[in-house]
């Protein structure tokens, strides 16, 4: 070899060196950011962690919250609002109607009940609100909702039963903040989820839209006012009467249960026939040190239009889950590569919606087609490894099975409130009501689109139920779905408070 091709040959040993050299410390560096990734996700993990032991604190803080809440107005986050409903439908019969207020669309209900559990016919209408009216004047909006009111009831009977719905009953749930003075009446407090038509803050619902059914020479009699929570625990024991309370678990949350009368310490004068009440918790506002909280909820609160309100709504519903998986892709796309290069829809707020959050966690192709299909679309993040689209669904499935978890242990802490959840309430530790034989049948009623069409969420959230309660209690335990209880509850509502000419509950 001459002196030229000896320089050739050291020459490209120095290039493939160096080649080498670049290689490794990529490799390395690509290394070093998935290691990145990687600690970031076990760190999520580890600060959303929901082992049983802290949900049991979960649970206590909740009894113990709702016992503050009942003792004296403002002495917890958790309102616990008299609802004026003291007597649950078991057995009305006859034709009812409802009509359901509380988000983009608004539904219409008539019901035929046939006493003794049996819902003999059932019709319901859904219309989207069209925005305008969102922004409007109160007669403009309850003319609206009055005039496709008397349209569904034209359609319903062939235009002959205008007249036979004279004098007759309608269930009103609105679900935004009522300040509730009978069952059959409240005020605004204020308006949320986009509403804002500002001449009806303070004024009384019922009487808005008993006044433009009248303009549309509707002759009904709004019987009851209820949110969508206690029309879903109506629902519930009209059909099953050992049910004692309801969930909503939707875009946000709620709960509300049967209570004693005498327990409602702030309100001693309270008069009910039946001795019990239904309290609306306001539940989403929930909050304890207990609660496992991350950074990505603190940016959340701080971002949002309500800082430091409904805590506990903000880790566990259809709002913000999505939301909060969002987050945390943007950071792990900040930390690395993995996700190619940064978005900049990553940091739009609310661009993954929780629907589409669970469609990827749901995704069960062997390559993650529906994960990547979503991240191309809605994300914009294209040519995502398999191993970045798990990541994806790993996010997700932390965030839903805390989520779940959570409103799990909230659940059983309205149980152990109630002596129901069997350790004998939350003064004693004792094992009593079971003990004794006394352990009864217990149904929760819940309603909802991310525990009705979100499988993973609703089967985290069983069986965290049955994880705390253990498995002498559980099988005592029944959670049932109740698909548009809310609005069929408050046609329940209408017909059993229809009755009864005057109010069976009294503050003194
Ligand atoms: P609302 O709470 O507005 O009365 P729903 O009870 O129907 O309405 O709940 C709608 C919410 O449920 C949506 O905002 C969404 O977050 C959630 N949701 C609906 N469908 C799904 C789904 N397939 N997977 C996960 N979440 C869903
Ligand atoms: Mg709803």
């Amino acid at each position: 070899m001459g002196k030229l091709g000896l320089g050739i040959a050291a020459a490209c040993a120095v290039a493939s060196c160096a080649v080498a050299a670049v290689m490794v410390g990529r490799r390395v560096r690509s290394r070093r950011r998935w290691w990145k990734v990687v600690t970031a996700v076990q760190e999520l993990e580890a600060a959303a962690a929901t082992p049983v032991g802290r949900l049991r604190q979960v649970v206590d803080a909740m009894a113990v919250e709702m016992h503050a809440g009942l003792a004296s107005e403002g002495g917890s986050k958790l309102k616990m609002l008299l609802t004026f409903v003291d007597n649950l439908p078991d057995g009305e019969n006859g034709i009812y109607y409802a009509l359901h207020v509380g988000g983009t669309n608004f539904r219409i209900l008539k019901i035929q009940l046939g006493g003794q559990r049996s819902i003999l016919g059932r019709d319901v209408e859904r219309k989207p609100i069209p925005q305008s009216l969102m922004t409007s004047t109160s007669e403009e909006f309850f003319d609206f909702i009055a005039l496709a009111l008397k349209e569904f009831i034209e359609r319903m009977g062939n235009n002959l039963q205008l007249s036979q719905v004279r004098g007759k009953d309608l269930g009103f749930t609105f679900s935004f903040p009522v300040k509730q003075t009978s069952v059959s009446s409240g005020t605004l407090i204020k308006w949320t989820k986009g509403f804002a038509i500002e001449d009806m803050v303070e004024k009384d619902v019922v009487e808005c839209l008993q006044k433009a059914l009248s303009r549309r020479g509707l002759d009904m009699n709004v019987a009851a006012l209820v949110n969508d929570s206690v029309g879903t625990l109506a629902v519930g024991h009209f059909l099953d009467k050992d049910t004692v309370a309801a969930v909503v678990i939707g875009t946000g949350t709620n709960a509300c249960y049967l209570e004693r009368a005498d327990a409602v310490i702030k309100c001693q004068g309270l008069l009910s026939t039946s001795g019990g009440m239904v309290i609306n918790m306001e539940w989403g506002n929930f909050w304890s040190s207990h609660l496992p909280r991350t950074s990505y909820d603190t940016d959340l609160d701080v971002e949002s239009q309500n800082p430091n309100d409904q805590g506990f709504e903000k880790m566990i519903s259809g709002m913000y889950l999505g939301d909060i998986v969002r987050r945390v892709i943007h950071r792990l796309s900040i930390e690395s590569d993995i996700f190619g290069p940064l978005s900049y829809k990553l940091s739009t707020r609310f661009v993954l919606s929780t629907p589409l959050m669970a469609a990827m966690h749901e995704d069960d192709s062997p390559d993650l087609r529906e994960v990547a299909k979503i991240l191309e679309e809605t994300l914009d993040i294209r040519d995502v490894p398999l191993k970045a689209r798990k990541i994806m669904v790993k996010v997700c499935d932390v965030v839903t099975r805390r989520a779940a978890r959570l409103v799990a242990a909230g659940i059983v802490g309205i149980l152990k409130k109630i002596g129901r959840d069997g350790t004998g309430g939350i003064s004693s530790g004792r094992i009593k009501g079971y003990k004794s034989g006394k352990m009864r049948r217990t149904v929760v009623a819940v309603e909802g689109g991310l525990y009705t069409s979100y499988t993973v969420f609703r089967e985290y959230l069983n069986e965290a139920v049955a994880e705390i309660l253990g498995e002498e209690i559980a099988p005592y335990v029944i959670l049932k779905t109740m698909e548009d209880g809310s609005g069929i509850g408050a046609a329940m509502l209408a017909a059993s408070n229809s009755a009864r000419s005057v109010d069976t509950v009294q503050v003194l």
